[in-house]
């Protein structure tokens, strides 16, 4: 089954918005089966538009459009599509009632001007938009010379609503026919997420699996610190493509044991979040060079509550002694950036908070204030653990970050993620 995805807005060939719908769209086709042959991309201009849709249909079984469904002038699929069917528009009204609501649950007037968004070319089908005011439309086209079948979908531009749109009203359309695979047109695909080790020792733990000829094919990604492995399976059919893919994913879970942290659309803050209310603890931050960061992430996370309460940001010398009664002393003997200072700021987050763990931070984040002992990107972070009001556990590790300051103070805070994350896996750090 091929599909083209085609995106309309003039900040799209503008280049001033990053086309995200087309990728987005794209993996989830490849994950139910289809396979994306192209993406087009057109700007607010009615003619391109029909012209893109016409040049399309007899070329794939499912042209998903997004964009242009807007009140504005400048908001012209639906004639476009009107246009190309060669069908008037005409006032639905269900689409009508769809627009209305919106309104009404945002307590506001309609204005005149939305009624257009109810006016769908005859013949068409709408779909529900449950997060914004522009219905999406659905039709089929029998392409006169191919005798092809293609199935037309428009979905707004905004990312969160043509999203919600995708997942409910068109995924479950798509699915039903997804079994029958063109050969080898099925892709199945799996990521795993790693962070600590870099790309070339995570290729070299999955060796083989990596070769180029494999199927599934195994590759390496680098993203914002992390590495990931995308496993892609393509086969004939669905099933054959699951099976296949699940095996190459054991395949390399085994190679990379618990590195890997987390899957697909997981973040290593939600899986922290699990693995701190599955064994019913909490955290308490104690950061300088990453100025709140791991706080934040930590909070990321709906329901962090139940786990984060106290987090303190000091920068200075002065505050750590102030607030977390860092002895002058071993701060004039060690420096701020050393693993004595941060074991102290962690063991006083511990007490003054009452959390069970808690992560202290102090680093060199540049671009000034590094030396020949401590250059830019030395940061040192502790965990410590109480039980029964005494700390029981105290480990501080200095780390070297490459990059830039919103690099080290980024590698900084995921990186005192990942200690927690082994501690509360009760697991020794493998790197
Ligand atoms: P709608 O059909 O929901 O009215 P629209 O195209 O008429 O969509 P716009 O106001 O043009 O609405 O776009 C809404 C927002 O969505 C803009 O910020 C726009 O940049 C963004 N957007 C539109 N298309 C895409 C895309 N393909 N990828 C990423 N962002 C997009
Ligand atoms: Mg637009």
């Amino acid at each position: 089954m091929r599909a083209i995805i085609l995106s309309i807005g003039d900040e799209l060939t503008l280049g001033q918005t990053v086309d995200t719908n087309s990728a987005w769209l794209s993996q989830r086709l490849a994950a139910i089966g289809y396979r994306p042959i192209a993406h087009l991309t057109v700007p607010d201009d009615q003619d391109a538009i029909r012209q893109a849709i016409e040049e399309s249909v007899g070329r794939c079984d499912v042209l998903l459009i997004s964009g242009g469904l807007g009140p504005t002038e400048d908001d012209l699929t639906r004639q476009a599509l009107s246009d190309f069917l060669e069908q008037p528009l005409e006032l639905n009204e269900t689409a009508l009632e769809n627009v209305t609501r919106f309104f009404k649950a945002m307590k506001r007037d309609m204005p005149e001007r939305n009624k257009i968004q109810a006016m769908l070319p005859h013949g068409t089908e709408m779909i529900e938009n449950t997060a914004g005011t522009a219905p999406g439309i659905y039709c089929n086209y029998q392409s006169g010379d191919t005798k092809t079948l293609c199935r037309i979908f428009i979905m707004p531009g905004v990312p969160k609503e043509m999203k919600i749109m995708f997942e409910r009203s068109v995924a479950p359309r798509l699915s039903t026919d997804a079994g029958a695979c063109t050969p080898g047109a099925c892709i199945l695909s799996k990521t795993l997420h790693t962070f600590g080790v870099g790309e070339s020792a995570i290729a070299q733990r999955l060796g083989d699996l990596m070769r180029r000829d494999r199927n599934p094919s195994v590759g390496t990604t680098v993203s914002n610190g992390y590495v990931s492995v995308r496993i892609n399976a393509y086969s004939d059919t669905r099933d054959r493509a699951q099976r296949e893919l699940a095996s190459t994913v054991q395949l390399c879970r085994e190679a990379l044991g618990d590195l890997i942290w987390g899957e697909d659309d997981q973040t290593l803050q939600e899986v922290v979040a699990q693995l701190l209310v599955s064994s019913r603890k909490s955290v308490a931050t104690a950061e300088s060079c990453t100025g709140g960061l791991l706080a934040k992430m930590l909070t990321d996370v709906p329901g962090s509550s139940a786990y984060f309460g106290y987090g303190w940001i000091t920068y200075s010398n002065d505050a750590k002694h102030a607030q977390l009664d860092v002895g002058l002393d071993l701060l004039g003997r060690h420096g701020a950036v050393s693993e004595p200072v941060v074991s102290a700021m962690a063991s006083e987050a511990i007490k003054l908070s009452g959390a069970d763990c808690a992560l202290a931070i102090s680093g060199i984040a540049g671009p000034e204030g590094g030396s020949q002992q401590k250059p830019v990107g030395t940061v040192c972070i502790a965990l410590a653990e109480e039980d029964n009001y005494a700390v029981i556990h105290n480990s501080a590790r200095t780390f070297l970050f490459p990059g830039d300051r919103e690099m080290i103070r980024d590698r900084s805070a995921k990186m005192a993620l990942t200690l927690l994350r082994f501690h509360l896996l009760d697991k020794r750090l493998p790197f």
